[in-house]
């Protein structure tokens, strides 16, 4: 903020100075041919011109023409080529990108177009990692971060420009961007907007923006051959029926029935485990995956003759490798040579597959003839350079990626497109009121845009792991903006902390986005932001609010990593937010359930849930310290998932550098470093960790996070609230306790839970995480929290009255009350301020 001008226009002129010099430099003259040759070439005195006349303008042309390399940097040469011509003395032009891999892939590659080292004049900025000096005139950063600017910076004051990368993604973070920037133009009329899109419903943003005009960059794509599921397997006994689906004669018995092939391929003898109560295995030939999935939303695995889902979460991989092995080896017309990308929906499909091919005859990199790459978004830049990678002569290589390769990144060489049809989307979860990753379709407009990927280079081939009929009549045309469907809280907590919006209402603000939320996603939103405490009863940020808001995860998860910190048990919290956002690293193998819900008792501890998965990763982690054969035992042996013990390793990580970039823990860049090579390494260093294995401690900060999410435990003889502390009168079988929630009245408790046996509990309040309605309402995830505890992290106030000569204790909600000795009032009213109600 303070800008000293005159240093600045010295470094302008030395900047100028040094860009003329390039002229001689045969590497930038090198390069400078290669960019003339991008379409985007061909409009960039349009586009210049557009931009003296519009404060605004859409550009939007086909992946990979050069809009994310060239635009920004059309602007920044015209800025220098009128320099020494009384042009403007200063740019700033700022780039987002929706994810950190493309800000900083594409920040270092305007370098080396530039022959210059990232940092200098073309930087980037992400969350805990920056290459910008006093010299960087153009920034890429992600939408976060420019955010995160409007806080302190609401005018941007020193930015001339700001280009919107991906505005066809429709990310939350982007929609709400151009609703702040549609204002900002107004205010700051000196400030060029630039918008940038796939050839996608560009209009959208112009009308948005009161009409601006639009530029449109040709495309240069050849003809690109399309092939569904039914043109490439083998159809002998197939027929084309009326509606456009292709089946055949099935015997079972004495019956004959049809059965088309998408749902052959998916079902044939599907198995599910269900983790419901009572124990119930469902076996049924009639139903595909996804109907099964449908039905029986939690069972913990199905399998079939081509699959074996674990966690209802897989592709067909081995349909993949058929496919694969068609376009190498297969009978056809089609080239011989070139890339292929295969579409899957994340990385643990994308490492799945990886290890299958690794293992498999044909793809084995060990043959010499196949280069394996995976492509998504938690690579590192140089791990991401792989891709761009030309492989050896007679070398093929096969890129697995999730849908970043749609748009956001570009194979140039890539003539094969294999579409598996899905993709991993942020969905608000209402068992848990919270964000889940979903397996679901891709729309048409993404089928399409993958199907574009193959013709970069010469006429190109895609193959749809789908019927045309599914394509043509089932999949969406285009995908569901990401602001109708996530939990809003992040974007209210956003809206409150942005000075921008100070004297308007959440509902006023998200009603001008450009395709507004629905009102009663909003209303939730905002009434889950008071629950946790991040709201005041008049909507005003809390402290912890403010924190919240600088934590772009679910507020729960936000919540329990802050109060790891603040409480010094960061490692523990670290794990327990990981499989609360992600997933229980525990499994129950289909006939085996039992058997596993037993080795999980083992390691049951304080009446958690939680806690048990807590213990149970330390000790896995233990066992990675000696070997990682070790710890692979120790998981099969437990019934535990290796895979996503690593995972939940790599998001506890993540969680990590978050805390970090707000200073809640120091950040440690060397540990971050470490972590790269050892993912299960210990997070952090023991002083952060001093209460880690306080149990009561977690159960509290479980507490905090989990809160309103109780259920009391009530007894067969009498309603066991009333009488904590007091003498328990005779110990009862687990099936005479009955579970209350506030809203839905009795439940049960998933009988995986580590509760589910037990008669007796020293406090009768359980949190929990999460409740799933099926023949009945399941409690699933739960821990004893005990009473100090709950009266202490909810964040409710309480009150104490005295009545027929005992205390009793009632949070604000009314429904949670209990009685207590004197002497535990008095220790309450040391610890807390508390409002008395008599
Ligand atoms: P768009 O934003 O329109 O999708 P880009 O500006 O990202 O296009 O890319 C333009 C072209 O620059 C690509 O087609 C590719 O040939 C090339 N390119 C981009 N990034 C790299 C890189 N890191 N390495 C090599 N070539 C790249």
């Amino acid at each position: 903020n303070n800008i000293n001008f005159e240093e600045v226009l010295r470094e302008n002129k030395e900047i100028a100075k040094r860009w003329l010099e390039k002229r001689e430099n045969n590497r930038y003259n090198k390069m400078m041919s290669d960019r003339r040759k991008l379409p985007a070439w061909q409009k960039k005195n349009d586009i210049l011109n557009a931009l003296k006349k519009s404060q605004i303008v859409v550009i939007s042309g086909e992946t990979g023409c050069g809009k994310s390399t060239q635009v920004p940097q059309y602007i920044l040469d015209d800025w220098l080529n009128n320099f020494s011509k009384d042009g403007p003395e200063h740019v700033e032009v700022i780039c987002t990108q929706p994810r950190r891999i493309s800000a900083i892939g594409v920040a270092d590659r305007v370098a080396d177009e530039r022959v210059e080292k990232t940092g200098q004049v073309v930087g980037y900025q992400i969350r805990l990692e920056s290459k910008i000096s006093s010299k960087t005139r153009l920034t890429f950063c992600t939408t976060g971060i420019l955010l995160r600017r409007l806080e302190y910076d609401p005018q941007l004051k020193s930015v001339t420009h700001i280009l919107v990368d991906e505005v066809h993604e429709r990310s939350e973070e982007s929609d709400f961007l151009l609703l702040i920037l549609r204002d900002l133009v107004k205010v700051r009329k000196d400030l060029n907007v630039i918008l940038m899109s796939a050839t996608l419903n560009a209009d959208l943003f112009s009308d948005y923006f009161g009409n601006v005009p639009v530029l449109e960059i040709p495309g240069r794509t050849f003809p690109v051959e399309q092939f569904f599921l039914e043109e490439i397997m083998d159809m002998t006994n197939y027929v084309l029926e009326e509606n456009g689906q292709y089946s055949r004669k099935v015997k079972k018995g004495d019956k004959e029935r049809r059965i088309d092939l998408e749902t052959e391929l998916e079902t044939c003898d599907v198995r599910a485990d269900s983790t419901e109560a009572p124990k119930l295995s469902i076996r049924d030939e009639n139903l595909t995956i996804g109907q099964m999935i449908a039905r029986y939303p939690k069972c913990s695995k199905i399998t079939c003759k081509n699959m074996y889902l674990m966690d209802t979460e897989k592709i067909n991989s081995e349909l993949v490798e058929h496919v694969l092995n068609y376009i190498v080896n297969g009978d056809h017309k089609w080239p011989r040579e070139g890339a292929i990308l295969i579409f899957l929906p994340g990385i643990q499909e994308i490492m799945s597959l990886y290890d299958q091919l690794v293992d498999s005859h044909t793809f084995s990199p060990k043959t010499g003839k196949y280069m394996l790459v995976p492509l998504h978004s938690t690579l590192s830049s140089e791990e991401q350079a792989q891709v761009f990678k030309k492989p050896r002569e007679g070398v093929r290589k096969i890129v697995l990626s999730t849908n970043i390769a749609e748009t956001s990144v570009t194979i140039d060489d890539c003539v094969f497109v294999v579409d598996c049809g899905r993709m991993k989307e942020k969905r608000f979860d209402s068992n848990r009121n919270m964000e889940s990753l979903d397996l679901v379709w891709v729309s048409r407009a993404n089928a399409k845009q993958r199907k574009g990927r193959a013709g970069r280079v010469m006429p190109g081939v895609c193959v749809h792991l789908y019927t045309s009929h599914r394509y043509h009549h089932h999949l969406l045309e285009q995908p569901v903006p990401e602001i109708h469907r996530v939990p809003l809280e992040q974007l209210v907590l956003k809206i409150k902390i942005l000075p921008l919006f100070k004297d308007m209402s959440t509902h006023e603000v998200l009603g001008k986005t450009i395709e507004p939320p629905m009102k009663q996603n909003v209303d939730g939103a905002l009434c889950r932001l008071q629950d946790v405490g991040a709201l005041d009863k008049a909507f005003v940020l809390t402290a912890l609010g403010k924190h919240l808001a600088a934590l772009p995860v679910d507020v729960r998860i936000g919540k329990l990593m802050l109060f790891g910190a603040i409480f010094c048990c960061v490692d523990s919290a670290l794990t327990m937010a990981a499989f609360l956002s992600h997933k229980s690293p525990f499994v129950a193998p289909f006939g085996k359930k039992g058997e596993a819900d037993a080795k999980r008792r083992e390691f049951a501890c304080s009446n958690s849930d939680q806690l048990t998965t807590l213990k149970a990763y330390r000790k896995w982690q233990q066992a990675m310290k000696s070997s990682t054969y070790a710890a692979l035992v120790f998981a099969n042996e437990n019934f535990l998932s290796h895979k996503t013990l690593l995972m939940l390793a790599d998001i506890k990580h993540q969680l990590l550098g978050l805390l970090a970039s707000i200073g809640f823990v120091p950040d440690m860049p060397a540990l971050r470093k470490k972590m790269r090579k050892d993912s299960v390494a210990s997070l952090t260093g023991d002083e952060l960790n001093t209460n880690g294995n306080n149990e009561k401690l977690l159960a509290a900060i479980l507490c905090a996070a989990l809160y309103p999410n109780v259920v009391k435990v009530l007894t067969p003889e009498k309603s066991f609230h009333m009488q904590a502390g007091g003498a328990i009168p005779r110990q009862p079988n687990p099936e005479e306790l009955k579970f209350k929630t506030k809203s839905d009245g009795f439940v049960a408790l998933h009988p995986s839970s580590v509760n589910s046996t037990v008669g007796y509990f020293a406090s009768p309040y359980l949190v929990y995480q999460e409740k799933v309605k099926t023949s009945r309402v399941f409690i699933r995830e739960c821990s004893m929290v005990p009473l100090l505890p709950l009266v202490l992290f909810s964040g409710c106030s309480l009150g104490i009255e005295l009545h027929n000569g005992t205390f009793i204790v009632s949070l604000e909600d009314g429904w949670i009350m209990f009685q207590v000795e004197k002497h535990e009032v008095a220790e309450m009213l040391k610890t807390i301020r508390v409002e008395l109600i008599n």
